[in-house]
């Protein structure tokens, strides 16, 4: 087996359970209770899960949407902090298995900044994992300059974890199984993604890092077609240094949480490159067996498949091999 290092791998803090359920609504009372004792636990399950699977070190993530839909700012910056804090003291217990992306109040960009400073610097975390939109705001608005100003300053990368939008589309209507991980939240953060990218947000912060999930979202199957129709589509308002794919081969990595077929990671290491694809599981939504035995087994050669299991992480996160 090949060592990994997994980075979309969740947790639960007990102030959060509230949040957590308001998007946990599609599934039992019983489904919900074992989901939140899995995120809940940092030892034996989790190490074993881990340690089965050779996956040597797990980011962890606190499991969404978080302080994000919370309606009081100062809550959700006082409550992010504490989440923080928790997961810093967790990740003390087992340095060695355990690191840690911020949960971030992006109600008040500036906090955020801030916290995420806080969380680098002090508590030695990787990055920040955002749960889409915030109030209705995506990470491209102006008001985030400064955050991402920071993010880069700091070389900390963003991942952007799927969540709801502010209004259920009509489109959805009828069709519970779309609203959620089959279709919806793809489109949302994917939707997320390329905002962020036409905004010339990458010219203005070149350097900043944005991670996305689930193999790309899709996205890295649609980069041809953004090439050829954003000039045509935008009528000349927008402009960018870049054309669009090349922002994706510049600043956004990918990881392959939740999706465990060879076809979409052959497109993904193909049209973003093999620096670009790291190994994740989405513990503990996703059976890490299942995310192991794939990559384990995937059709592409062995230094390949090293740079997605650890090298890549290692480089983007400066760990030591
Ligand atoms: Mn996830």
């Amino acid at each position: 087996m090949t060592r990994k290092i997994a980075l979309e791998e969740h947790f639960m803090a007990p102030q959060f359970i509230t949040y957590f359920k308001s998007t946990a609504v599609n599934i039992s009372a019983d489904l919900f209770d074992k989901a939140v004792g899995a995120l809940s636990d940092f030892g034996e399950r989790r190490i074993a899960a881990m340690h089965h699977n050779e996956i040597s070190h797990a980011i962890l993530s606190l499991s969404g949407p978080g302080v994000q839909i919370e309606k009081e700012t100062r809550t959700a910056v006082r409550l992010a902090r504490e989440c923080n804090d928790f997961l810093a003291e967790r990740i003390q217990l087992n340095p060695k298995r355990y690191g840690g992306f911020a949960h971030l109040a992006l109600q008040d960009a500036n906090e955020a900044a801030a916290e995420l400073e806080r969380c680098v610097r002090d508590l030695g975390f990787h990055g920040a994992m955002i749960n889409g939109q915030t109030g209705g705001l995506y990470l491209d608005d102006p008001s985030y300059f400064a955050f991402w100003e920071r993010a880069e300053a700091l070389n900390a990368p963003i991942y952007i974890h799927p969540g709801n939008p502010v209004d259920k589309p009509a489109m959805y209507d009828g069709h519970p199984e779309l609203w959620g991980p089959v279709w919806s939240w793809g489109v949302e953060t994917a939707s997320h993604a390329l905002r962020l990218v036409f905004s010339g947000l990458f010219d203005r912060f070149p350097k900043a890092t944005l991670i996305l999930g689930h193999m790309g979202e899709a996205l890295p199957f649609q980069l041809w077609r953004f090439d050829s129709r954003w000039e045509i589509s935008n009528r000349g308002a927008m402009r960018l240094a870049l054309s669009p794919s090349e922002y994706f081969r510049r600043n956004v990595v990918v990881t392959t949480s939740g999706v465990c077929s060879p076809e979409p990671l052959l497109c993904a290491l193909q049209a973003l490159g093999h620096e670009r694809v790291l190994f994740s599981v989405d513990y503990p939504f996703e059976r890490s067996d299942i995310a192991a035995k794939f990559i384990e087994t995937a059709p592409i050669p062995d230094d390949v498949r090293r740079l997605i299991c650890h090298k890549n992480a290692e480089s983007l996160f400066n760990l030591g091999g």
